[in-house]
C-alpha cells in the first residue's frame, strides 16, 4: 500500500468525523485538531477502546516486550495499556485504528511501545511502518500542521543555516549544525520549540499531542524541514 494511499484513508476517517461533528460532539465541536483523536475515530468506525493498566508482555526474537496496544477486530476492541503515557497511548491507538482501517487480514495484534523515530523506522515490518505513517497522517493531518508549522516559522520549508540554529537553539546552535547527515535532531528542534526568534509559542509536538519524535518525523515527512 502506498503512502498516499494510506494518507487517503486517514483523511476519509477525519472527514467521516467532521460529517458527524454534531453528532459527536453535541455541546459544540471542538477545534479540528482535538477532533483528531482515538476515542473519536473509534466511535465513527464503530470499535471501542479499552484502558487496562497492563497488557502482559510478548517475546519479539531475543527481547521480552511490554504490550502497549492490543486490535481484536473479532470483538471490535481496541486495548491500550495505560503504563505508557498520554502521548504514547494517543499514538497507540492512532496506529492499531490504522491496522483496523488498512489491514483487514490482521484479526488480533498486539504492538510494543511505539517509537516513530527515523532510525527505528528501517526495523520494522511494512505493515507496522503503514499503521505508523495512518497514525501521523490522522493525527497530524497535512493541512492542518503546515498551517501550525507556517504560523511559527513562516512559510516551508524551514531551511537549516546558523541563524535558524540560533534561534532555535542559541547557544547551543553548534550542536544542531554538527548533527548528523540524515538525522531528526534539526526536525526534532523544530517541533519542540516553544519559541521562535523570540516569539513563544506552544510547541507543535504540544499542539498536536505527540511525542517530540513522533512530530519531528511528520515535520520531515511532510517536507516542512530541511537540513
Ligand atoms: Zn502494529
Amino acid at each position: 500500500m502506498n503512502r498516499q494511499n494510506i494518507e487517503d484513508e486517514a483523511r476519509r476517517l477525519q472527514f467521516e468525523i467532521w460529517h458527524k461533528r454534531d453528532l459527536l460532539f453535541p455541546l459544540g465541536a471542538p477545534s479540528p485538531i482535538a477532533m483528531c483523536k482515538p476515542e473519536v475515530a473509534v466511535r465513527v468506525i464503530d470499535l471501542q477502546i479499552t484502558y487496562p493498566d497492563d497488557l502482559g508482555t510478548f517475546r519479539s526474537g531475543s527481547e521480552l516486550y511490554s504490550v502497549a496496544g492490543t486490535l481484536d477486530r473479532r470483538r471490535g476492541i481496541i486495548s491500550l495499556s495505560t503504563r505508557f503515557g498520554e502521548r504514547a497511548m494517543r499514538f497507540t491507538g492512532a496506529h492499531e485504528i490504522g491496522h483496523y482501517m488498512l489491514h483487514e487480514g490482521e484479526t488480533f495484534h498486539r504492538d510494543r511501545p511505539l517509537s516513530p523515530s527515523g532510525d527505528e523506522g528501517h526495523g520494522r515490518h511494512t505493515k507496522e511502518q503503514e499503521a505508523d505513517y495512518f497514525a501521523a497522517c490522522f493525527l497530524a493531518p497535512r493541512r492542518l500542521t503546515t498551517e501550525a508549522f507556517a504560523a511559527r516559522f513562516g512559510p516551508p520549508p524551514l531551511v537549516l543555516d546558523d541563524n535558524i540554529a540560533y534561534f532555535l537553539k542559541g547557544q547551543k546552535a553548534d550542536e544542531l549544525m554538527r548533527a548528523a547527515t540524515g538525522s531528526l535532531d534539526f526536525a526534532a528542534a523544530v517541533a519542540g520549540a516553544r519559541s521562535f526568534a523570540g516569539r513563544p509559542f506552544p510547541s507543535l509536538a504540544d499542539k498536536f499531542g505527540l511525542s517530540i519524535g513522533a512530530m519531528a518525523l511528520r515535520l520531515h515527512e511532510l517536507g516542512l524541514v530541511v537540513s
